[in-house]
């Protein structure tokens, strides 16, 4: 049987004991052999192999498309084809969520599912669908130029969350999408730790711009050249080609529909975060101005935002403050420019990528079909646990959403189990399983949550600082069982640092450091920036920042902190992933080397176990390791009895699998539910298949 390839098992279900030893050395037993995928029922666990592997090509769609999924050797194909033909056939969404940590092949594993569904629909050749076809996959390099970077663990390192709808007709083909997208670290744009490039767009842009494009925009072909992206000491990495990335993105927004006009716009704005960066603002007196050296920069800067000069280093160095109905003009320091020129180069970035993502979702919206609703599959692709040698409100945010999705896992599997249980009439027993709702509620719940607590002290006025927040904290969370602090345990170790709290979360502890908390959850940006930007005469970019028009006098309404923000697009998700039929890809990093053949186990131990994985394991066994229709157990089996062989059984299926079972000894080892024969233990099924390949 597939499942049992004599490589390890195909399915951790199928183990003699299950626990965290035995799990690894199936792994590793596969990893060696070019396995790298094993599943846990119907969910996908799966290994970065770190190489280009032969097992995706069209010779392997064929194999998988329209399978069952334990009828071939595990497969991302096969989930990607359940989830098609479930949505097909009981005309419900289904979503396929893909976890792991950074590196683990989330990204791979998430456009390995979109080209096998490119694959197998549209087998008409329909001009529009190859058209939606065509932008859907296109659409990746965009993302990916802006969304994703070089990271210390991931040359390709996704830096923002991404969900993804595809949208079927009742014939089952693609007819468009949406994405939706989560909290990109914008940080990145000013600031890169050692060996970390910035965005890929702003490499693309030095090397592959033509001395045309580079000459209108003032800039030089060296990266080493601007502060902002010369910060990491690295330029240029292997196995990305930045100056053809550079002309695929270019085409990729053609296709996407942008105007020439638009996308000049688009690498202008790339242009003048880089100029912006080399804008040094120095004191004079007490308050702050550009520096005379700077004035290139500047004035490229004001050039490619199609603003003014003027207005750019006011912007800069001044806040216009309303006061009992009056504009006041206030002059900021040095330190305050510095920042307001930071946060403009992420503001414009991440404003950027959020238009670029909505134009790609005008290009992919799906047209209106008379009376038929249509389906969809979700996929989502979303950053795993971090643990960094600092966390903060970033990681924050990113483990959250962690304990969102196990949470979901948590009441997903059980719920399906429970269910297919109850369908079929088979008696179900509980099994025992840590629940993180109580960390979710933490987090998020009103007015006691750290969300809450965090905006509390944002949105209060006075002298407050991050360290308000910390102590808000610890005044709430005091007797938390997931929640501690320096200060209310001094004596803790990993506690070193007065601004450090701790999350117990599902998947281990993480120890947060509380500095900018307050200034990354109010994530303001002040409005003369805003009001420039509206003034710009480039219709594109003022489009782009029409909250730049009010009227400050007039601005009541507090902005939502990013907190808040992110903590609703995270309710949103789960509901929306919630009210489709789920599958499981779980991404595993083997070593963090990139080796193709080093599987690192203490690494993988720890993934393994804040995955769950090993509570999948025996949720899933709890009870039966396989199950199957009758009429598949029949169609297999059925050489095992005489009353089934030769002559085709005649009976009912469930009488002639009950035959089968008789004769092979195995009755007392199943239960007969009302569709399907559930199976024991593993060793039955391996006698069974014993058999089976005796006869074959
Ligand atoms: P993540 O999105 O989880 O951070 P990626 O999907 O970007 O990780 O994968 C990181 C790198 O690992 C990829 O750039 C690629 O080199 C390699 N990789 C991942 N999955 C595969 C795969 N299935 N086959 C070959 N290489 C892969
Ligand atoms: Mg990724």
């Amino acid at each position: 049987m597939a499942l049992h390839d004599n490589v390890g098992v195909g399915d951790f279900v199928l183990l003699n004991n299950i626990n965290m030893e035995s799990f690894i050395d199936n792994l590793q037993l596969r990893f060696k052999a070019g396995r790298i995928y094993t599943y846990i029922g119907e969910v996908c666990v799966s290994v970065n192999p770190y190489k280009t592997m032969p097992i995706y090509g069209s010779d392997k769609v064929n194999e998988y498309k329209g399978r069952e999924v334990f009828e071939r050797a595990p497969h991302i194909f096969a989930i990607a084809d359940v989830a098609y033909r479930t949505m097909r056939r009981i005309g419900h969404d289904t979503c396929i969520v893909i976890s792991g940590e950074s590196g683990s092949g989330k990204t791979e594993a998430s456009k390995i599912i979109m080209r096998y569904i490119a694959a197998v629909t549209n087998v008409s050749g329909h001009q529009e669908v190859e058209r939606v076809k065509n932008v859907l996959i296109q659409s990746n390099c965009v993302l990916e130029a802006f969304g994703n970077a070089r990271t210390s663990r991931n040359d390709n390192s996704s830096r923002f969350g991404k969900y993804m709808d595809i949208k079927f007709d009742w014939k089952g083909d693609p007819i468009g999408g949406q994405i939706e997208n989560y909290l990109l670290e914008k940080s990145r744009v000013v600031l890169q730790q050692p060996n970390e490039r910035n965005f890929h767009a702003f490499y693309q842009l030095l090397f592959g711009g033509s001395d045309a494009e580079l000459r209108q925009r003032n800039l030089t072909k060296s990266p080493e050249a601007y502060f902002f992206t010369k910060q990491g000491g690295i330029s240029r990495v292997n196995g990305i080609n930045d100056q053809g990335d550079f002309k695929t993105v270019n085409s990729a927004l053609k296709l996407l529909g942008l105007q020439e006009s638009e996308i000049t716009t688009t690498w202008d704005q790339v242009g003048a975060i880089l100029h912006l960066g080399n804008v040094a603002l120095i004191e004079d007196g007490e308050t702050a101005k550009i520096s005379s050296s700077s004035k290139t920069s500047t004035d490229s800067v004001a050039k490619l935002l199609q603003v003014q000069a003027s207005d750019l280093s006011k912007a800069l160095c001044e806040r216009a403050i309303a006061a009992g109905g009056q504009v006041v003009k206030k002059n900021l320091t040095s330190d305050q420019a510095v920042y307001a020129r930071d946060a403009l180069a992420k503001a414009l970035y991440e404003r950027l990528f959020n238009w670029l993502v909505k134009r790609i979702n005008e290009a992919i919206k799906p047209m209106e079909m008379q009376g038929y609703k249509g389906t969809v599959i979700g996929v989502l692709d979303i950053y795993g646990f971090e643990i960094l040698e600092t966390n903060s409100f970033e990681q924050f945010c990113i483990n959250y959403c962690n304990e969102k999705l196990q949470q979901l896992f948590i009441e997903l599997v059980l719920k399906q189990e429970q269910e297919e249980y109850r369908k079929e009439g088979i008696e179900w027993q509980d099994i025992p399983y840590f629940n993180n709702q109580v960390i979710c509620d933490m987090i998020e719940l009103p007015h006691q949550g750290i969300i809450a607590i965090m905006d509390e002290a944002c949105l209060s006025v006075g002298n407050i600082s991050d360290t308000t927040i910390l102590h808000a904290m610890d005044r709430k969370l005091k007797h938390h069982p997931h929640y501690s602090s320096r200060q209310l345990s001094p004596s803790e170790k990993t506690l070193t640092h007065d601004r450090d709290f701790r999350i117990k979360h599902y998947a281990g502890e993480v120890t947060y450091n509380i500095g900018s908390f307050l200034d990354k959850n109010r994530d303001t940006l002040f409005q003369d920036i805003k009001r420039m930007l509206y003034k710009s005469k480039n219709p594109t970019i003022s489009g782009m920042w029409q909250d730049g028009a009010q009227d400050i006098t007039k601005t009541t309404k507090r902005p939502q902190t990013a907190g808040t923000i992110f903590k609703n697009s995270m309710i949103a998700l789960v509901k929306t992933l919630a009210s489709k039929e789920p599958y499981y890809v779980r991404c595993i990093k083997p070593n963090d080397v990139k080796s193709p053949t080093l599987l690192d186990n203490e690494r993988v131990e720890h993934q393994v176990a804040y995955l769950g994985l090993l509570e999948n394991v025996r949720v899933r066994r709890a009870g039966f390791a396989h199950r199957t229709p009758y009429e598949k157990f029949v169609q297999r089996y059925k050489m095992l009895s005489s009353k089934t062989w030769p002559n085709p059984a005649r009976n009912v299926m469930k009488d002639a699998t009950s035959m089968i079972l008789h004769d092979t000894g195995l009755i007392n080892d199943v239960k007969f539910g009302t569709t399907k024969i559930f199976i024991r233990s593993p060793n039955s099924l391996f006698e069974l298949e014993r058999k089976r390949q005796a006869m074959i």
